[in-house]
């Protein structure tokens, strides 16, 4: 949907504006856009600084109206991505994790085809996880690929060694044929650690 005029626009801009309603009790904030708690630049006080290159953010308002893809059903919640450095916002969506997905496609093309890992574990798990990744991948804030076997399936921010996010990827079928997961997983799993 378009942005209404004079609304601010991106990560930043829309944060800022949002705080000093989030403080105003007369004022019902729920339905301004910002940045989604525990995403990165998400404040209560401060505005966010903007980041000097793209950097993933998630935006979130209340909707509780029916869906923008005309589906009929009711959504509780606009999701948007969105990047700390520039006014880039995606389409919206239900899942706030398909709007973090969406801002990796913004601010690190090429995530998808990465390799997923196992959750970090023991001292070997991150000197693999460098050499299986692109140089100083996680130094511009990259994301992590990591196969979730537990109850956990959503992606996490600040969990990458840079400080990204880790993004989870399910673990494969049984009977899936190739993966690059099943190269790596034994990296780790078998590995020096558990000796
Ligand atoms: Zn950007």
């Amino acid at each position: 949907m378009p942005t209404p005029p004079g609304e601010p626009r991106g990560a930043v801009a829309r944060h800022t504006a949002y705080l000093p309603h989030f403080w105003d009790k007369a004022t019902n904030s729920r339905p301004i856009w910002r940045i989604d708690w525990g995403h990165p630049g998400f404040t209560h006080r401060t505005p966010p600084e903007p980041t000097a290159d793209h950097q993933p953010t998630a935006l979130v308002r209340s909707w509780d109206r029916p869906a923008p893809d005309g589906t009929g059903e009711t959504w509780p919640y606009l999701h948007r991505g969105a990047c700390l450095g520039c006014t880039w916002e995606g389409p919206d969506r239900r899942r706030t994790d398909e709007a973090v997905e969406d801002a990796h496609d913004h601010t690190h093309p090429g995530w998808r085809d990465l390799p997923a890992v196992p959750e970090r574990q023991g001292r070997q798990w991150l000197t693999h996880v460098q050499h299986l990744y692109p140089d100083g991948w996680f130094d511009r804030g990259g994301p992590i690929r990591t196969v979730r076997i537990g109850i956990e399936k959503q992606h996490k921010p600040r969990a990458a060694p840079g400080g990204g996010y880790d993004l989870a990827v399910q673990p494969p079928k049984k009977n899936d044929p190739v993966t690059a997961i099943a190269e790596v997983l034994p990296l780790v799993f078998g590995g020096a650690e558990a000796a």
